[in-house]
């Protein structure tokens, strides 16, 4: 999902701020230290492409894998190759599938070609239209492959990245993120490092568990190396791209707020991840990008007071009647900030255990005006006054609930992820 543009950041910095980017940086060079090791992974081990012989129970084929290779052809795509025999008939076919996450519901495949000189299966995955996924995209993948008399074999799963070796990156890894970095100060990914370490119990507690994989932020410095992996999706306005199908979120950098970066863009982008792992809630909507917001550690200026000012000026909209504010266009802002007040004011009162219970209900399909009720025993227009009532505005908001029968027949929206 796309981020908004980086609108007017604040000009002043306060010294308690500047206090904490020392202390937090210091802290994220020691989080460097031991997390820059590269056998600190927790990825699914790589297993060397060794010869390995495994038995099939269901028969008495011996299944022989002489060598297994991955290439990553960064930015057109990336080649599988597997050497391997069966003991009771030549190889049929076989094909490669994958997932960038491993936990999630996604899945590719690619189906190989058999080399009539070398026997070997080739699975060249190449770039088409808008299927690019970025650099550094972790690539878990088995081969499943079939010999002419039907038998099946299918190889352990191995894990590989789609390594971009044409450019300088930096790589960081923690427990909570990986973060790979082109063209930006070597500090970024300890921050993000720090920042994500920072919200890790919070995320745990709001959505119940942690993301069965570990999330990758990968970011650029680097308008070429931006546009080139994105082929097919050349619309230079977009900033930034967070899928769960990658497990991964990547964004372009413009100016050099890192702190923002690190410490409200990832979390931010982040909670997106989260909210395609374990709920339902409508793209585009307040709703998302204002829970996305409450993630963030870091805030380009202070959204609650912004819309404090908005309710003290008569101007705060409705809110749960309808579609409320948008989160596009000229007033994006206006919408992520209001989103992100009632998510304030809703963990306020009902805790990460109450954004918890809201999200399983959402995940069950269950409508969003149905599930706040539902979680805080009130009615629609109870909420939203107490919200309101929250940011000093008058209870009752501009057009909301024109009768009062309206309050018990909440709008059923579909909702799709
Ligand atoms: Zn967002």
């Amino acid at each position: 999902m796309k981020r908004a543009f980086p609108f007017s950041r604040t000009l002043t910095v306060l010294l308690a701020m500047a206090l904490i980017a020392v202390l937090v940086g210091a802290a994220a060079m020691q989080a460097l230290a031991q997390g820059d090791d590269p056998a600190s992974t927790a990825e699914p081990e790589v297993t060397a492409a060794a010869p390995e012989a495994a038995t099939e129970a269901a028969s008495d084929v011996t299944w022989t894998v002489n060598e297994m290779t991955f290439q990553s052809n960064y930015p057109t795509g990336f080649t599988f190759t597997i050497d391997l025999t069966s003991s009771a008939a030549p190889i049929a076919r076989g094909r490669v599938v994958w997932t960038h996450a491993v936990g999630t519901n996604s899945q590719r495949s690619q189906s190989a070609e058999l080399d009539p000189e070398t026997g070997k299966l080739v699975a060249d995955w190449v770039v088409q239209g808008g299927d690019a996924v970025p650099p550094w995209v972790g690539i878990t993948y088995t081969w499943q492959i079939t010999d002419e008399d039907g038998n099946a074999f299918e190889s352990e799963p191995e894990y590989v990245e789609y390594e971009d070796t044409t450019r300088e990156w930096l790589r960081v890894e923690s427990e909570d993120v990986i973060v790979f970095t082109e063209g930006l100060s070597a500090e970024v990914g300890p921050l993000t490092v720090d920042a994500m370490a920072e919200q890790r119990e919070t995320y745990r507690q709001a959505w119940g568990d942690l993301l069965p994989y570990k999330p990758r932020a990968i970011l650029f410095g680097d308008q070429d190396a931006w546009l080139e992996w994105r082929k097919g999706l050349q619309n230079p306005r977009v900033i930034g791209t967070t899928d769960e199908h990658w497990g991964a979120t990547v964004q372009i950098i413009y100016g050099g707020d890192m702190e923002d970066l690190a410490y409200g863009t990832v979390p931010h982008e982040i909670g997106h991840l989260y909210q395609g792992q374990f709920t339902i809630m409508t793209p585009g909507s307040w709703f998302i990008e204002g829970n996305a917001t409450f993630f963030e550690l870091h805030q380009q200026y202070d959204y609650e007071a912004s819309v404090r000012e908005m309710a003290a000026a008569g101007n705060l909209p409705a809110l749960l009647d309808g579609t409320g504010p948008g989160v596009s266009g000229n007033n994006a802002r206006r919408g992520y900030d209001i989103g992100y007040t009632f998510w304030r004011w809703f963990v306020d009162n009902y805790g990460l255990d109450g954004h918890r219970e809201l999200i399983e209900l959402l995940d069950q399909g269950i409508s969003r005006n149905e599930a706040l009720q539902t979680v805080t025993g009130l009615s629609l227009q109870e909420i939203e006054s107490r919200w309101r009532t929250w940011l000093g505005a008058s209870p009752i908001p501009p057009t909301l609930f024109p009768t009062p029968t309206m309050f018990f027949f909440p709008t059923v929206t579909p909702y799709g992820k």
